[in-house]
Protein backbone atom coordinates (compact mmCIF):
# COMPACT_ATOMS: atom_id res chain seq x y z
CA UNK A 1 0.00 0.00 0.00
CA UNK A 2 1.19 3.45 -0.44
CA UNK A 3 0.89 6.22 -3.00
CA UNK A 4 1.82 5.78 -6.46
CA UNK A 5 4.60 7.46 -7.34
CA UNK A 6 3.52 9.58 -10.37
CA UNK A 7 0.81 10.05 -12.34
CA UNK A 8 -1.28 6.86 -12.48
CA UNK A 9 -4.04 7.00 -10.43
CA UNK A 10 -5.44 4.33 -11.58
CA UNK A 11 -8.23 3.49 -8.55
CA UNK A 12 -10.37 7.09 -9.32
CA UNK A 13 -10.72 6.29 -12.99
CA UNK A 14 -11.55 2.38 -12.88
CA UNK A 15 -14.34 3.85 -9.99
CA UNK A 16 -15.95 6.23 -12.54
CA UNK A 17 -15.52 3.71 -15.37
CA UNK A 18 -17.47 1.76 -12.70
CA UNK A 19 -20.17 4.40 -11.62
CA UNK A 20 -20.53 5.52 -15.70
CA UNK A 21 -21.31 1.65 -16.66
CA UNK A 22 -24.00 1.97 -14.49
CA UNK A 23 -25.30 5.24 -15.15
CA UNK A 24 -24.48 6.82 -12.04
CA UNK A 25 -25.62 5.54 -8.60
CA UNK A 26 -29.24 5.76 -7.98
CA UNK A 27 -30.78 8.97 -5.89
CA UNK A 28 -27.20 10.64 -5.50
CA UNK A 29 -25.00 13.07 -7.66
CA UNK A 30 -23.00 10.74 -8.87
CA UNK A 31 -19.83 13.12 -8.14
CA UNK A 32 -20.31 13.56 -4.81
CA UNK A 33 -20.70 9.57 -4.45
CA UNK A 34 -17.24 9.49 -6.04
CA UNK A 35 -15.44 11.28 -3.77
CA UNK A 36 -11.69 9.82 -4.56
CA UNK A 37 -9.13 9.84 -6.98
CA UNK A 38 -7.42 7.96 -4.49
CA UNK A 39 -3.90 9.22 -5.40
CA UNK A 40 -3.03 5.79 -3.41
CA UNK A 41 -2.52 1.69 -4.49
CA UNK A 42 -1.67 -1.72 -3.08
CA UNK A 43 0.69 -3.20 -5.43
CA UNK A 44 3.95 -1.35 -6.57
CA UNK A 45 5.19 0.30 -3.79
CA UNK A 46 7.59 -2.69 -2.11
CA UNK A 47 10.72 -1.19 -3.66
CA UNK A 48 10.66 1.82 -1.18
CA UNK A 49 12.19 -1.09 0.67
CA UNK A 50 15.01 -0.65 -1.83
CA UNK A 51 15.92 3.14 -2.30
CA UNK A 52 14.58 6.87 -0.18
CA UNK A 53 11.46 7.67 -1.78
CA UNK A 54 11.39 10.17 -3.91
CA UNK A 55 8.55 12.04 -2.59
CA UNK A 56 8.79 12.09 0.85
CA UNK A 57 12.70 11.41 1.44
CA UNK A 58 11.70 8.57 3.37
CA UNK A 59 13.94 5.74 3.71
CA UNK A 60 12.19 2.36 4.77
CA UNK A 61 14.64 -0.16 3.87
CA UNK A 62 17.19 1.92 6.71
CA UNK A 63 14.47 1.70 9.15
CA UNK A 64 14.82 -0.48 12.56
CA UNK A 65 12.14 -2.69 12.51
CA UNK A 66 12.00 -2.13 16.25
CA UNK A 67 11.37 1.41 15.86
CA UNK A 68 8.35 1.29 13.72
CA UNK A 69 5.76 1.33 17.14
CA UNK A 70 7.20 4.21 18.46
CA UNK A 71 7.51 5.81 14.96
CA UNK A 72 3.49 5.02 14.82
CA UNK A 73 3.12 6.78 17.67
CA UNK A 74 4.79 9.54 17.18
CA UNK A 75 2.85 9.52 13.80
CA UNK A 76 -0.52 9.43 15.24
CA UNK A 77 0.20 12.30 17.75
CA UNK A 78 1.26 14.26 14.53
CA UNK A 79 -2.28 13.34 13.06
CA UNK A 80 -3.81 14.64 15.84
CA UNK A 81 -2.79 18.26 16.04
CA UNK A 82 -3.67 18.45 12.34
CA UNK A 83 -7.55 17.41 12.45
CA UNK A 84 -7.77 19.09 15.35
CA UNK A 85 -7.25 22.21 13.54
CA UNK A 86 -10.16 25.04 13.51
CA UNK A 87 -9.93 25.67 9.78
CA UNK A 88 -11.85 22.31 8.79
CA UNK A 89 -12.48 24.02 5.04
CA UNK A 90 -9.11 23.37 4.77
CA UNK A 91 -8.72 19.79 6.27
CA UNK A 92 -11.79 19.25 3.37
CA UNK A 93 -10.18 21.23 0.74
CA UNK A 94 -8.27 19.03 -1.95
CA UNK A 95 -5.07 21.21 -3.13
CA UNK A 96 -5.02 19.75 -6.85
CA UNK A 97 -7.28 16.50 -8.95
CA UNK A 98 -4.12 13.95 -7.85
CA UNK A 99 -4.41 14.68 -3.90
CA UNK A 100 -6.21 14.49 -1.52
CA UNK A 101 -7.58 16.30 1.18
CA UNK A 102 -5.95 16.27 4.49
CA UNK A 103 -9.28 14.39 6.31
CA UNK A 104 -9.31 11.71 3.52
CA UNK A 105 -5.82 10.98 3.71
CA UNK A 106 -6.28 10.59 7.35
CA UNK A 107 -9.15 8.75 6.92
CA UNK A 108 -6.55 6.16 4.50
CA UNK A 109 -4.36 6.30 7.38
CA UNK A 110 -6.93 5.00 9.87
CA UNK A 111 -7.93 2.54 7.95
CA UNK A 112 -4.57 1.48 6.94
CA UNK A 113 -3.55 0.64 11.14
CA UNK A 114 -6.35 -1.17 11.03
CA UNK A 115 -5.84 -3.41 8.05
CA UNK A 116 -1.96 -3.65 8.94
CA UNK A 117 -3.12 -4.65 12.61
CA UNK A 118 -5.11 -7.53 11.09
CA UNK A 119 -2.34 -8.82 9.14
CA UNK A 120 -0.03 -8.29 11.52
CA UNK A 121 -2.07 -10.58 13.70
CA UNK A 122 -2.24 -12.73 10.98
CA UNK A 123 1.51 -13.35 10.31
CA UNK A 124 1.73 -13.99 13.81
CA UNK A 125 -0.80 -16.68 14.20
CA UNK A 126 -0.35 -18.33 10.98
CA UNK A 127 2.34 -19.67 9.31
CA UNK A 128 2.55 -17.73 6.22
CA UNK A 129 -0.98 -16.15 5.79
CA UNK A 130 -2.31 -14.62 2.46
CA UNK A 131 -3.64 -11.29 3.46
CA UNK A 132 -7.25 -11.17 2.70
CA UNK A 133 -7.75 -8.70 -0.15
CA UNK A 134 -8.35 -4.38 0.43
CA UNK A 135 -9.79 -2.18 -2.01
CA UNK A 136 -8.31 1.04 -0.93
CA UNK A 137 -10.35 2.83 -3.99
CA UNK A 138 -13.48 1.03 -2.45
CA UNK A 139 -12.76 1.82 1.18
CA UNK A 140 -12.31 5.85 0.42
CA UNK A 141 -15.98 5.75 -1.74
CA UNK A 142 -17.83 3.86 0.94
CA UNK A 143 -16.49 5.35 4.39
CA UNK A 144 -17.02 8.37 2.58
CA UNK A 145 -13.63 9.50 3.52
CA UNK A 146 -14.96 13.23 2.13
CA UNK A 147 -17.76 13.52 5.03
CA UNK A 148 -15.72 12.37 7.85
CA UNK A 149 -15.90 14.19 10.95
CA UNK A 150 -12.41 15.19 11.54
CA UNK A 151 -12.72 15.11 15.59
CA UNK A 152 -13.94 11.40 14.87
CA UNK A 153 -11.46 10.59 12.82
CA UNK A 154 -8.59 11.84 14.80
CA UNK A 155 -9.62 9.77 17.95
CA UNK A 156 -10.00 6.79 15.48
CA UNK A 157 -6.79 7.23 14.22
CA UNK A 158 -5.08 7.23 17.59
CA UNK A 159 -6.95 4.63 18.65
CA UNK A 160 -6.33 1.92 15.84
CA UNK A 161 -2.70 3.54 15.96
CA UNK A 162 -1.68 2.52 18.96
CA UNK A 163 -3.58 -0.75 18.88
CA UNK A 164 -1.02 -1.69 15.80
CA UNK A 165 1.99 -0.08 18.08
CA UNK A 166 0.82 -2.42 21.16
CA UNK A 167 0.72 -5.14 18.38
CA UNK A 168 4.49 -4.40 17.27
CA UNK A 169 5.27 -4.40 20.93
CA UNK A 170 4.88 -8.21 20.89
CA UNK A 171 6.81 -9.05 18.28
CA UNK A 172 9.69 -11.34 20.10
CA UNK A 173 12.84 -11.18 18.43
CA UNK A 174 12.03 -14.75 16.63
CA UNK A 175 9.05 -13.35 15.05
CA UNK A 176 10.74 -10.66 13.11
CA UNK A 177 11.04 -13.32 10.28
CA UNK A 178 7.96 -15.16 10.26
CA UNK A 179 6.32 -14.08 6.49
CA UNK A 180 2.77 -13.62 5.32
CA UNK A 181 1.77 -12.06 1.56
CA UNK A 182 -0.18 -9.86 -0.45
CA UNK A 183 -2.75 -10.57 -2.67
CA UNK A 184 -0.59 -9.93 -5.68
CA UNK A 185 1.96 -12.65 -4.30
CA UNK A 186 4.44 -10.14 -2.58
CA UNK A 187 6.20 -11.50 0.17
CA UNK A 188 6.85 -10.24 3.69
CA UNK A 189 8.61 -10.78 6.87
CA UNK A 190 7.52 -9.23 9.60
CA UNK A 191 10.36 -7.15 9.43
CA UNK A 192 9.73 -6.12 5.81
CA UNK A 193 6.05 -5.63 6.91
CA UNK A 194 6.89 -2.74 9.37
CA UNK A 195 9.21 -1.19 7.32
CA UNK A 196 7.30 -0.96 4.65
CA UNK A 197 3.91 -0.21 6.61
CA UNK A 198 5.23 2.63 8.16
CA UNK A 199 6.32 4.62 4.99
CA UNK A 200 2.43 5.04 4.57
CA UNK A 201 1.51 7.51 6.89
CA UNK A 202 4.90 9.27 7.26
CA UNK A 203 4.42 9.38 3.87
CA UNK A 204 1.20 10.91 3.65
CA UNK A 205 1.62 13.31 6.25
CA UNK A 206 3.94 14.88 4.15
CA UNK A 207 1.01 14.67 1.21
CA UNK A 208 -0.96 17.12 4.29
CA UNK A 209 1.99 18.89 4.39
CA UNK A 210 2.56 20.52 0.86
CA UNK A 211 -1.12 20.47 0.27
CA UNK A 212 -1.52 22.79 3.10
CA UNK A 213 1.33 24.90 1.06
CA UNK A 214 -0.31 24.55 -1.62
CA UNK A 215 -3.53 25.96 -0.39
CA UNK A 216 -1.60 28.86 0.75
CA UNK A 217 -1.99 27.94 4.04
CA UNK A 218 1.50 27.04 5.25
CA UNK A 219 0.80 26.45 8.89
ZN1 LIG B 1 7.19 8.50 0.51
Amino acid sequence: MGPRPSGGHIGVFRFAGWVAARGGLATVDPMSTAPTPPPIDDKDWTWVLERPCPECGFEAGTVDASDVASMLRANAAEWQDLLRRPDTDRLRARPDAEHWSALEYACHVRDVFEIYDQRLALMLAEDGPHYPNWDQDASAVEGRYDQADPGEVAAQLMAAGLRLAARFDTVGSYQWARTGFRGDGARFTVETFARYFIHDPVHHLDDVAKGFVALGDAS
